[in-house]
């Protein structure tokens, strides 16, 4: 056999020059100038996709008091956080969350169908904790909104969390050690510390589609999901006013793949409109059965969890796999084709290749897998994905291919050039106006725009120093918490830190817990000022320069929001990576850090 074709599962035969040459082809006809700028910001006639669906907003008087911790954020991040400090006796802990209750991603997308991706029993936080079992491998949103509202009531976080507020200033008030904060609703109170965690993907993003302000019919985007016009709820019930009703859902993302089903059973019609299709992989989701799990969650259960998954990922070769996903087969075919090598050939061009290899082989069962459940071959064509697995998220869903067998579910496919136009009536692709009722915006949150954009605020630091101008050339900080010159203030995120991006939770339970430990030790010395050093600061920026580079979004992947929509993302992205020897080494690194109680690069005055 020549070296540029592979035998994968099924006798099929790869000619990876070929396919190598389909992808190109496919991301070319995807690659648009305007990138990020495709999209529209929601604000103005367009404010109203982000109003609150869920929760009447409630009148209050301002904030003007002052507190040990206040914390930006009231999904995982925060609510983590939080539950560290109150562990470590900080207990008047505020959070400030724009939503109307704990649960960020989990309170805004209670679309049909929502469930997690990851696992559950590693995906949802503090399980041991609150002594919660999942009901599912990879429970439905309700139950992890649930759990963002148990951990809430078990550490006393309501007391003094506002809601439905969004912060507006942070700034360091010299003179007294002190973050001052500032919001829409009138509060100016002050905190000993902040933390940061407003998530990744928090703000809606419509298409810039011609006409998109003209559609006279009912609209709206996912994460604010419309169950007084669709019928049904989060919980799955049938979506019983939608019978008579000819619906379109724009994009075929993550949010799409879990809704379809559910719209595809409920529509009369049913328009599935597409730009890039998703990877589709199996998921076997099944119930947890509590003998199982009696016998299993046994002290110290899900740390142990954590760290078999995060070692599986990380190509470490364990005893056992107790996860067994998606992700950790991918890990385990990279790691079975590197060992198919003898030692003396394991270098790295090889070891990429065999990555290659294995990736080659997955998609290939991917579009496969496609051809086996959808039964119009030429709507299953147009299903398949053309990019390495890791261009754009992966999927996992056992009903969303199947949902193109029904009658009334259409897919339309914009051949990678996206809706052409929105009419009064309907919207239009290849000259082909379809009427609808309603248009669903399953488009997404923005990604690549200013971080200021996304949060909006700015953090003003010491000497009046801006974060904006700070990370200018790029995101500079200790172990992805801490920032010279922003004193007081803790980030909680993965980027700098783990970057384990299979498992987001693991990253910020982490970083609650390192967060904690060093209040409790400000306070514990007396010190008003906590802040990284500038030469730590430098020698952890250096050290993330030496690692591999980032593993998401490759510049000739499809555009997506992983690769800056096919963009050059300009140098400062380099620096969003992670520890350079991987997630597993990073955690131990941290926990040796925190626990030898000398905060190595820290000052506390
Ligand atoms: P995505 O950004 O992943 O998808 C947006 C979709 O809209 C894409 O299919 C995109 O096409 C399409 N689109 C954009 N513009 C146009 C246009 N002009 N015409 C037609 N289609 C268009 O958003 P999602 O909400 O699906 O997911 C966002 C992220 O949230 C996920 O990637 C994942 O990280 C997370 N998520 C996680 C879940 C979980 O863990 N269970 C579930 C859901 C989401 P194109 O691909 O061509 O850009």
């Amino acid at each position: 056999m020549g070296s540029d074709t592979q035998t994968v599962a099924g006798g099929r035969t790869i000619d990876k020059d070929a396919l190598l040459a389909k992808y190109i082809a496919e991301r070319d006809k995807r690659l648009r100038p305007d990138g990020n700028d495709q999209y529209l910001e929601l604000k103005g006639q367009l404010s109203h996709y982000l109003e609150d669906p869920y929760t009447p907003r409630v009148e209050r008087d301002p904030r003007t008091d002052h507190v040990t911790f206040a914390f930006i954020g009231g999904g995982f991040a925060g609510l983590v956080t939080g539950a560290r400090l109150v562990e470590a006796g900080v207990n008047d802990v505020r959070i400030i969350e724009k939503g109307g209750d704990f649960g960020g991603t989990w309170y805004w997308n209670r679309y049909p169908g929502a469930q997690c991706d990851t696992a559950s029993m590693i995906y949802m936080p503090l399980l041991e904790e609150t002594g919660h079992m999942p009901s599912e491998k990879y429970a439905h949103a309700p139950e992890i909104l649930e759990q963002c509202q148990r951990i809430g009531r078990q550490y006393g976080l309501y007391d003094n969390a506002l809601f439905h507020t969004e912060v507006e200033d942070l700034s360091w008030d010299e003179a007294k050690s002190r973050w001052v904060i500032r919001t829409n609703r009138g509060d100016a109170f002050t905190a000993s510390f902040i933390g940061l965690g407003t998530g990744p993907l928090h703000v809606p993003k419509l298409p810039g589609i011609p006409g998109i302000d003209t559609f006279k019919g009912h609209s709206f985007h996912t994460s604010r999901w419309d169950y007084d016009y669709t019928g049904g709820d989060p919980s799955g019930a049938p979506l019983e006013k939608l019978a008579d009703k000819r619906v379109a859902i724009i994009g075929t993302g993550a949010t799409s793949v879990q809704a379809v089903p559910h719209l595809a059973r409920a529509c009369q019609t049913l328009y599935v409109v597409q730009r890039t299709p998703s990877s589709v992989d199996v998921r076997a989701n099944a119930p947890i059965d509590p003998d199982w799990f009696s016998q299993i969650a046994t002290p110290g259960w899900q740390q142990r969890w954590l760290e078999n998954f995060t070692a599986n990922q990380g190509g470490s070769i364990t005893e056992e796999d107790l996860v067994m996903d998606g992700w950790t087969d991918l890990s385990r075919r990279i790691r079975s084709k590197i060992n198919e090598l003898p030692p003396e050939q394991r270098t790295p061009r090889n070891m990429l290749a065999a990555f290659e290899d294995s990736d080659f082989e997955k998609m290939d069962e991917i579009r496969a897998r496609v051809d086996s459940i959808v039964q119009d071959g030429e709507t299953a064509q147009k299903l398949k994905a053309w990019y390495r697995q890791l261009c754009k998220r992966p999927c996992f869903h056992d009903a969303y291919l199947q949902a193109f067998n029904a009658p009334g579910t259409h897919l339309i496919d914009t051949d990678g050039q996206g809706v052409e136009r929105i009419t009064e009536k309907g919207f239009v692709v290849a000259g082909v106006e379809y009427e609808v009722d309603c248009i669903i915006y399953a488009s997404g949150f923005e990604v690549g725009t200013e971080y200021t954009r996304r949060a909006g605020f700015d953090l003003t630091g010491r000497g009046g120093l801006k974060l904006s101008q700070a990370w200018g050339e790029g995101m500079k900080s200790l172990h992805g918490i801490h920032v010279r010159d922003f004193p007081n203030a803790f980030f909680v995120q993965p980027t700098q830190g783990a970057n384990l991006i299979s498992n987001i939770p693991h990253n910020l339970t982490e970083s609650g817990r390192t967060i904690a430990m060093t209040v409790r030790h400000a306070l514990d010395v007396g010190a008003k000022e906590v802040e990284v050093t500038p030469e730590a600061q430098a020698a952890w920026v250096d050290l993330l320069l030496t690692g591999m580079g980032r593993m998401l979004g490759a510049p000739d992947c499809t555009p997506g929001y992983y690769n800056n929509e096919g963009q050059d993302p300009g140098p400062a992205a380099a620096l969003n990576v992670g520890y350079p020897q991987g997630a597993s080494a990073f955690f131990k690194y941290i926990d040796g850090w925190r626990t030898s109680g000398a905060f190595e690069g820290l000052t506390f005055r």
